[in-house]
């Protein structure tokens, strides 16, 4: 029996906004699509989150035995600055500013984003395909909505048809958007738009003189729209129905809609059995984004160096952090989150640590049933939580009851000849894996924190010396050398000293 049979999945699925019981179009194979970033920055810590939650999933049904072939995109054409269908291409901009090549912004950010997944362990996708390497497909799926009558070409430009499409289907399925409500309020926006409605979106965009992004298509130079990109790339990959699609909560509508609207109609089916949503990380209540100016990057939360934070955080920490909080609920940042975090995960990973150097001594003495019988619930208790609608902080919680019974053993070597040699090893495998393989904790050696943190100290205090002895030039000796090799001193008002890493 495979473990999903054993522990069947049950999902929320935000289609019918209801949990369901997880099946798979092919049994035992799951495709999953994501909606990958937009490369024209730098991740901060709000987008990890998203794709840490998905990592989470895809973790999970491969360890419950699942072939998985995860599709997660890059976003490097098409996304425009308003999130609709105006405003400069959000590469080509960055790259008109920063004058580079599209091509530069497009590598040096995806580089970013790669390198700040594996800093967090979140596993690469099996196929990460990009928008500008589906620009053929891009057109053909747009010349058949042409054909098909649910797409019409203004001036150069392509449009989907809404209003025509949502007289045989249902635009709105997914995000409950009211299509009457969206003509009203769009009509009172713009009247000027090449659109016949304002609810129209573009399949493909005419490029201005001056847009840089370009290809030539049947309708003139141009470029394609935001959405169909991934509906072109999941179905290339993953087929024209697939089991999941994932995302952030904010591209529910339009993204979301748009791309089951554009498939629903191309091919004569709805392509995803399960949507999955989650949701934001945000500060003090508001979605940490760039442009309001509260988000920060993943390597300001390391380091500390940022307004926002008292100090740096491990990158296992903020995993932990975000771990403790189901995908679907908000999660608000903040400095006492973190501290609790910290300690949280160094209990934890000390208990990680502990269970790998135990064995069990293969006789059992003084045998404690009811003990044996806790730890094979805890185990049990683990995969349950899981496999409801990937339950992470409920996992958590079972993980701290085993995480102190292990103390105890470490503590008391003698105690482990309670429970059945087969039991401690169910036990002690379930634990490393659910840290390790499922939740993608890392086991993290705070030996060399310590003794960094201790080095500098020294050196803090040596310095606070010098200075009293009003021998600057050493003083400033101690500062700058420190700095070359990137590690910055702070003077605090009252004469305090503190450290960054840069
Ligand atoms: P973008 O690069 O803007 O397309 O965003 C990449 C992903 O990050 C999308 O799936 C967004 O939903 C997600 N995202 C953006 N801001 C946040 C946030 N504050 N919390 C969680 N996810 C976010
Ligand atoms: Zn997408």
């Amino acid at each position: 029996m495979k473990l999903y049979e054993k522990y069947p999945i049950s999902l929320t699925n935000s289609l019918s906004g209801k949990k369901e019981k997880f099946e798979t179009l092919v049994p035992g194979f799951v495709g999953m699509y994501v909606c990958g970033p937009t490369v024209y920055n730098f991740v901060h810590l709000g987008n990890t989150r998203t794709f840490l939650s998905f990592d989470i999933i895809s973790r999970y049904l491969r360890f419950l035995g699942y072939k998985v072939r995860y599709v997660r995109n890059i976003t490097d054409v098409g996304h425009l600055v308003g999130d609709a269908d105006e405003g400069e291409d959000k590469i080509g901009k960055k790259a008109r500013l920063e004058q580079l090549e599209p091509m530069e912004i497009v590598k040096r950010y995806t580089e970013d984003f790669q390198n700040v997944m594996r800093q967090f362990n979140i596993l690469p996708p099996s196929i990460e395909p990009s928008a500008t390497g589906h620009i053929v497909e891009q057109i053909n799926i747009t010349k058949k909505l042409i054909d098909l009558g649910l797409a019409y070409e203004a001036n150069g430009s392509v449009y989907f048809d809404v209003k025509k499409y949502n007289s045989s289907h249902h635009y709105g399925i997914l995000s409950g958007r009211n299509i009457e409500e969206l003509i009203e309020s769009g009509r009172e926006l713009d009247s000027q738009d090449e659109k016949r409605e304002k609810i129209d979106f573009a399949l493909w965009k005419k490029a201005a003189p001056e847009h840089i992004m370009r290809w030539p298509s049947p309708w003139g130079d141009g470029f394609p729209g935001w959405h169909i990109e991934c509906t072109v790339m999941s179905t290339k990959y993953l087929g024209e129905t697939f089991d999941i699609h994932g995302g952030g909560m904010d591209l529910k509508f339009p993204h979301h809609e748009c791309e089951i609207a554009q498939a629903t109609g191309a091919n004569g089916k709805s392509p995803v059995r399960f949507w999955i949503h989650s949701n934001m990380l945000t500060v003090n209540g508001q979605k940490m984004s760039k442009s309001l100016g509260n988000s920060f990057l993943p390597s300001e939360l390391f380091t500390g160096s940022h307004p926002l934070l008292e100090k740096g955080y491990s990158p296992m920490t903020v995993r932990f952090f975000m771990l403790q909080s189901h995908y679907s609920s908000t999660l608000d940042f903040s400095n006492e989150a973190l501290n609790a975090a910290e300690k949280g995960f160094k209990k934890l990973n000390n208990a990680l640590t502990l269970i790998k150097s135990l064995t069990h001594p293969s006789k059992i003495t003084n045998q404690n049933s009811e003990l044996e019988k806790t730890l094979l619930d805890q185990i049990d208790k683990c995969f349950q939580n899981m496999s409801d609608d990937f339950n992470t902080a409920k996992t958590l919680a079972v993980l701290f009851e085993m995480a102190s019974q292990i103390n105890t053993w470490a503590n008391q070597k003698e105690s482990l000849a309670q429970v059945s040699e087969d039991t401690f090893e169910k036990f002690k495998s379930t634990y490393i894996a659910m840290m390790e393989e499922v939740l993608g904790l890392k086991e993290e050696t705070s030996g060399n924190n310590d003794l960094l943190d201790g080095t500098i100290n020294v050196l803090i205090g040596l310095r606070k010396k010098v200075r009293a002895d009003k021998n600057f030039a050493l003083s400033d000796k101690i500062r700058d050398d420190l700095k070359a090799i990137g590690i910055k001193l702070k003077d605090g008002k009252e004469g305090e000293m503190s450290y960054e890493i840069e």
